[in-house]
């Protein structure tokens, strides 16, 4: 096993996609001495178990001019971090089931054409062009923006690992953090389960485990670890390209061609990391109702990961105002794979030059105590 570094610039807290993503980008930026300390393997918490899902088709100014920036960099991504991540621009088809929701969505569109972003609503008969197997009665319209798609988050995390290996960062797996030394409300030192590490900054990325790593410096992080169930079927010819869904249904074609997708069930926080079989049954049946032509198809495997949630549904991003040098990039409510690479980019800036190139003051931590919530309403995946 690898020794243990005593002294780093930055430590990052959590291998996941947020955590190797400022990793890389720190390191481009010139940041020396890099730390990234996993409890597990890289990709063990959310990531590797996400449903694949790139999007821009949010509500709020916030998330979609994130998600631009970030579509800008997943389409480069393969070619920048010199492997392939399995991006396919093959867009998001939301299906409209009443004219209520067809008022809805028709709002959405408009605020996401402001910020740039090509989404529209289409007929069911231009829906039935993009995936013909699609039941025509299931729905009135659909919203459709082509610039969304998916990658393999198992992809994507080994590129970004081995694009920033080759800059210099350091990587300590089955390594866990244990606590945080604060003097003067300021990071001084990481306690490990295999030493310390003398720092001044610490980015907490520790996804579903960053409440406790909050707690380990005496400040409460507003987020809920919620279960969320996923599954994937034997592989097919691809012949669903986009991201499909129906209210809480989502649906896809993984780059190995298996149909991957998940329905929202109702859960308390903090549920072990356990299946349900009712999950199967409720999926299977609004699955076949959205496309018939998959009754007969074998479910390989279920599994279960958790959405970190807040209580506005966007992340919590940038520095504590209370701890000098502790950083915080977590509470995605489901769609922080998406967000990897805008993320990485932006708290790498905030701390090499003090301020990220898209501002991002309204989604810190202290937004919470201030009473200043922006709500997200598109949440799925
Ligand atoms: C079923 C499901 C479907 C989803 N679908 C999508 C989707 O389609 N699109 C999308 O954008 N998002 C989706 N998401 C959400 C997405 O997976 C997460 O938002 C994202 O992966 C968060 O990445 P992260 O790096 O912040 O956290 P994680 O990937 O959870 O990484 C955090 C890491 O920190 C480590 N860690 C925790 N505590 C410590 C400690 N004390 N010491 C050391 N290491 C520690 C953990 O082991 C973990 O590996 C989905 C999530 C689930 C569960």
């Amino acid at each position: 096993m690898k020794i243990l570094k005593k002294k780093a610039n930055v430590v990052i807290i959590g291998g996941g996609i947020s955590g190797l993503s400022i990793a890389y980008n720190l390191a481009k930026l010139g940041m020396e001495d890099v730390i990234v300390v996993e409890k597990r393997y890289l990709g063990s918490g959310s990531t590797g178990k996400c449903g694949t899902g790139i999007r821009q088709q949010f509500t709020t100014k916030e998330h979609i001019v994130l998600m631009k920036e970030s579509v800008k960099l997943w389409e480069k991504l393969s070619e920048e971090l010199g492997h392939d991540i399995g991006y396919k621009q093959t867009g998001y088809l939301w299906l409209i089931r009443n004219e209520e929701e067809l008022s809805m969505f028709k709002e959405n569109v408009k605020i996401q054409n402001e910020y740039g972003v090509p989404s529209r609503i289409i007929s069911v008969e231009e829906a039935l062009e993009i995936v013909p197997q699609l039941n025509p009665d299931v729905f009135i319209a659909a919203a459709f923006c082509h610039k969304d798609g998916k990658a393999s988050p198992f992809k994507t995390i080994n590129a970004y690992y081995e694009a920033g290996k080759k800059l210099g960062v350091e990587y300590y797996t089955y390594t866990e953090v244990k606590g945080i030394i604060v003097e003067n409300e300021k990071i001084k030192r990481v306690i490990t389960s295999r030493g310390n590490i003398e720092t001044k900054k610490v980015v907490n990325a520790a996804g579903a485990g960053a409440r406790k790593v909050g707690e380990m410096v005496g400040i409460k992080i507003p987020v809920e670890n919620i279960r969320h169930h996923i599954m994937v079927t034997e592989p097919f010819q691809e012949f669903i390209k986009p991201m499909v869904i129906r209210g809480k249904l989502y649906f896809t074609q993984t780059d190995r061609g298996g149909i991957i997708g998940g329905i929202d069930m109702p859960e308390t926080p903090s549920q072990p990391l356990k299946s349900r079989l009712d999950f199967l049954e409720v999926f299977a049946r609004n699955l076949v109702k959205v496309m018939p032509i998959l009754k007969n198809v074998n479910i390989l495997r279920q599994w279960a990961g958790y959405y970190v949630t807040t209580k506005d549904n966007h992340p919590i991003l940038g520095e504590s105002e209370k701890i000098e040098g502790f950083y915080l990039a977590t509470g995605y409510s489901g769609h922080g794979f998406m967000m990897g690479p805008v993320i990485g980019k932006l708290i790498a800036e905030l701390i090499v030059y003090g301020k990220s190139s898209i501002p991002i003051d309204a989604l810190k931590l202290e937004r919470f105590e201030r009473g200043e919530l922006i709500y997200e309403r598109a949440v799925i995946g």
